[in-house]
């Protein structure tokens, strides 16, 4: 038996994304960029699907640029536009809850005469848009806000923060790596300028993703080389993988509606019962404004570490803090920010729900963590 409740990290691969794929490796193996017909179906399938993305965020098809995932994209945008505007202005404004993709690429730009301004969330992770707007100088050239975060859950005030990244005519990035695919996002409408994504978090294949750069942001090319993505990010494209991409997207929009209200009954019911019946628990994000399969709470008196395997042994997948951390005993930067103490942190556990899981799945995973943590306290002395 396995219950895979860690959808965060990763999805599996939806068989008709598998099938849109396979084409691409077998029959149509041309290259993007050769002229003749095996080349240009390879081409057509890459235009394709910019245009299926382009759709879903009300953007321009070739405001879309392919990426081997999330990563590149957040370090792409915040990379390409310090170079080109640090002319203009070398502040940058981020959160401290962001994903590493971003915070490591921040630190590394400090090192080459970036100043970073980290704003701080309040106890359920929620960033405050008046000291968002009160931290904006003469020289902020871009505000990185994450659309939902990757641990907690828990959804920004997006829109608003765009409406005043617009007013103050600063650049606006999302890291929209949680939140893209599973919920609508319109670029105009929250003012975004650019916004990254990846396939693998809504049952795409690894090692794809993209980044929206609306038309008038100046960027400099990333990867140098041929002139692919017109001339931004040189590389044969991944035809498979954007194909995968693209048939993802189309599921995860078909699908959406019935999918979130699912997740959103498994996760309050999920929540319910950890709280009803497992003591010294406390909730991390926001109850309601958070993303619809997150749920995340901290155990009083254990230590996450024990209790995934001891989950891992009943075949239940879960994780502690985010999967890019796990191994490493520092705790989560995420729940320090939102108030833990260290050691609450280290106890916190995330289940991250998906279409696939049924009620009888979060029975299961309730008896076994409610017994699990009780274990772990009375070894304890707890
Ligand atoms: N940003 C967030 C919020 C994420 O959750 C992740 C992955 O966990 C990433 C960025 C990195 O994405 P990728 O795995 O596609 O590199």
């Amino acid at each position: 038996m396995m219950i895979y409740m860690d959808h965060a990290a990763t999805t599996q691969t939806a068989p008709e994304v598998v099938e849109a794929m396979m084409p691409y490796f077998t029959e149509c193996y041309g290259n993007a960029g050769s002229i003749y017909r095996l080349g240009s179906q390879s081409k057509k399938a890459v235009i394709n699907a910019k245009e299926t993305i382009a759709e879903t965020l009300g953007a321009e098809a070739n405001e879309i640029y392919f990426t081997s995932g999330g990563t590149e994209s957040d370090n792409w945008a915040l990379k390409a536009v310090y170079e080109a505007y640090r002319d203009k202005g070398r502040h940058i404004i981020t959160t401290r809850i962001e994903h590493h993709a971003v915070l490591h690429t921040c630190e590394y730009l400090q090192k080459r005469g970036a100043q970073i301004t980290y704003l701080d969330v309040d106890e359920e992770g929620m960033v405050d848009v008046k000291q968002l707007e009160g931290a904006i100088r003469p020289d902020t050239i871009l505000i990185s806000v994450m659309y939902a975060n990757n641990e907690i859950g828990t959804l920004q005030p997006v829109r608003e923060i765009g409406e005043i990244a617009a007013a103050h005519g600063i650049l606006f990035h999302t890291d929209a790596v949680q939140a893209y695919g599973q919920l609508p996002i319109n670029v105009a409408e929250c003012h975004i300028d650019l916004l990254s994504a990846s396939a693998h978090k809504f049952n795409g294949p690894k090692g794809v993703g993209f980044l929206y750069i609306n038309r008038r942001v100046r960027m400099h090319s990333f990867m140098h080389g041929g002139q692919q993505e017109r001339g931004r990010r040189a590389g044969t494209e991944n035809v498979p993988g954007i194909a995968g991409l693209a048939a993802a997207v189309k599921r995860a929009y078909r699908i959406m509606e019935e999918k979130t209200k699912k997740e959103v009954e498994l996760r309050d019911y999920l929540m319910m019962r950890i709280e009803r019946e497992i003591p010294d628990v406390r909730l991390n994000g926001h109850r309601t404004m958070r993303l619809a399969g997150n749920v995340n709470f901290s155990f009083e008196a254990v230590e996450s570490e024990s209790t995934l395997i001891m989950l891992d042994m009943k075949g239940i997948c879960a994780s502690g803090g985010s999967a890019c951390t796990t191994g490493a005993l520092d705790p989560s930067h995420v729940l320090l920010a939102i108030g833990l103490s260290p050691e609450l942190a280290r106890g916190s556990i995330r289940f991250t729900i998906g279409e696939e899981n049924t009620k009888e799945e979060i029975d299961t995973v309730v008896e076994e963590l409610a017994r699990i943590i009780a274990k772990l306290r009375e070894m304890r002395g707890i």
